[in-house]
């Protein structure tokens, strides 16, 4: 048993299985127009992993049958994946709520035009990923994306995201690389001073996101030799009152070629769901997957820091 598995079990045995399916997790594919540092799924530019339409048809009757709070579209950057349109069309045509999480940067690309717009007639939720501060962004070497970001975000304000009757817009922000998990009220508290208080640009609310120990993060961290003193520090914050708030308790995620998994980090880090559990959308069983056993590994302890992320 890893150590986050017996932490669990010592804390609260009944946190080791689901609980329920309130959200669907679609990871669309692979392609991002950025490679970010933090990055869970090593998503690139050069990236070829992308959802078919058939896949997303069979998300679409999945979510049908499972009548989720929520359809959560992530990737990569999934405004890159050509029939996106379709599956939001399809999800909505359902009648099912939609989030799409955005890097903000893939909005302005060439293949999303019309995008905001669109998202906007369909009340398409976003969740955006915005750098910690422009310094960070130097620092990490990823170049000036942050205004980048700024432009989209005064676009989706304009199409009347982020303020009521529009839809949500809700920030995700990762901590500057290398950082341990911090505290979500001075991260919300910076981001309402950057954003509304210096620029006008309204929002709903801040989720930390903690950086997750899996792939291109994971890999840089082994690169400096911070991966042990980092896992480390996330142990040594583990929150049992985070146990029962775990996403993976009351999600699934789907990825881009139909196959099932506990969550984001668990595809980014290769840890399939639980052995005898359908392992394809095209076998979904609803009353077995909504209590499955969830697989936990070292990385899960990024989720349980603090107040918990994930
Ligand atoms: S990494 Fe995934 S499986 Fe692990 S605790 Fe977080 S959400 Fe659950």
């Amino acid at each position: 048993m890893n150590a986050f598995t017996c932490a669990v079990h010592e804390a609260d045995p009944s946190a080791l299985h689901a609980r329920r399916i309130d959200t669907l997790m679609v990871n669309v594919g692979l392609r991002c127009d950025q490679a970010c540092g933090h990055c869970h799924q090593s998503s690139s530019p050069d990236r070829t992993e992308v959802m078919s339409r058939d896949v997303m048809d069979a998300v679409a009757r999945v979510a049908d049958q499972v009548r989720p709070a929520l359809v959560d579209i992530t990737g990569g950057a999934p405004e890159l994946n050509p029939d996106i349109g379709h599956l939001i069309g399809t999800v909505r045509g359902g009648g099912h709520a939609v989030r799409l999480r955005t890097n903000l940067t893939a909005l302005l690309s060439a293949e999303a035009t019309g995008l905001i717009t669109y998202l906007a007639k369909n009340e398409v939720a976003i969740l955006a990923s915005v750098p910690m501060t422009p310094e960070a962004e130097v620092a990490a070497g990823r170049g000036p994306v942050f205004d980048r970001c700024l432009t989209a975000l005064r676009l989706l304000a304009e199409a009347g995201f982020g303020s009521r009757p529009g839809p949500r817009l809700d920030i995700a922000v990762n901590p500057t690389q290398d950082a341990g998990p911090i505290s979500q009220r001075e991260i919300e508290a910076h981001f309402r001073e950057e954003l509304t208080g210096v620029r006008g640009i309204t929002f709903d609310s801040v989720l930390v996101i903690t950086n997750v120990p899996v792939g291109r993060y994971r890999e840089s961290l082994r690169r400096g030799s911070n991966l042990d003193s980092y896992l480390r520090e996330l142990r040594e914050a583990f929150n049992p009152e985070t146990l029962t708030h775990l996403s993976c308790r009351t999600c699934i995620e789907i990825a881009w070629d139909g196959t099932l998994w506990d969550c984001d980090f668990n595809l980014g880090h290769g840890v399939g769901l639980a052995p005898g559990m359908p392992s394809h959308v095209s076998e979904f069983d609803t009353s077995v997957l909504a209590n499955r056993p969830v697989r936990f590994a070292e990385h899960c302890f990024a989720c349980t820091a603090l107040a918990g992320s994930g």
